[in-house]
């Protein structure tokens, strides 16, 4: 069996917490206190590729990894803890791993835009703010004036990208305003 298949039907995530460490949602990663060294500061980061990394010890690896160095397993001890020894992969089985996988990527690339776009309205909202605070004539504002609205929106948009919102991200998203 295709180990890699084996890596991207396991959530390490769900796999560490299951093991007792407790993880919180930084970004894109997930960051705790590694089961691995006498962690005082979390220093045990999930990376959403499903691969784990300690920048306190340097232990690094996937889900396989992490289950054979946290119990001292072997490779197929650990396999068998994870629920993915009984030979190769079912049809359905291989789909689930394929939809999992082209979900992540679609999740990944949401939340890059989500970092990316936040960049952009924030230097839109600078520039406006610049415009606006350089108004002080009648031709002034007959000619910037229009950015009091662009600013509202921009205002706007900030606030959702900030927010937990999923749906109206998704939907600003969808605008392709930012990209
Ligand atoms: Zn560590």
């Amino acid at each position: 069996m295709d180990v890699s298949v084996i890596r991207d039907s396991v959530d390490l995530v769900s796999v560490a917490e299951a093991a007792g460490v407790e993880l919180k949602r930084s970004g894109n990663r997930h960051v705790g206190l590694c089961p691995f060294h006498a962690d005082e500061t979390p220093s045990f980061t999930v990376f959403p590729d499903g691969h784990f990394h300690c920048f306190g010890c340097g232990e690094h690896g996937d889900a396989i990894d992490f289950i054979q160095r946290l119990h001292g397993y072997t490779f197929k001890e650990a396999l068998k803890i994870l629920g993915v020894d009984r030979g190769p992969l079912t049809r359905e089985q291989c789909q689930k791993v394929k939809t999992l996988q082209h979900r992540r990527k679609l999740i990944e690339a949401f939340r890059r835009w989500e970092i990316e776009a936040t960049d952009q309205v924030a230097t839109f909202c600078r520039a406006c703010r610049k415009v606006l605070g350089e108004i002080n004539s009648p031709e002034d504002l007959e000619t910037y004036g229009e950015r009091y609205h662009d600013l509202a929106v921009y205002e706007h948009h900030l606030d959702i990208l900030a927010g937990n919102d999923d749906q109206a991200k998704l939907q600003l998203f969808r605008s392709e305003l930012y990209v």
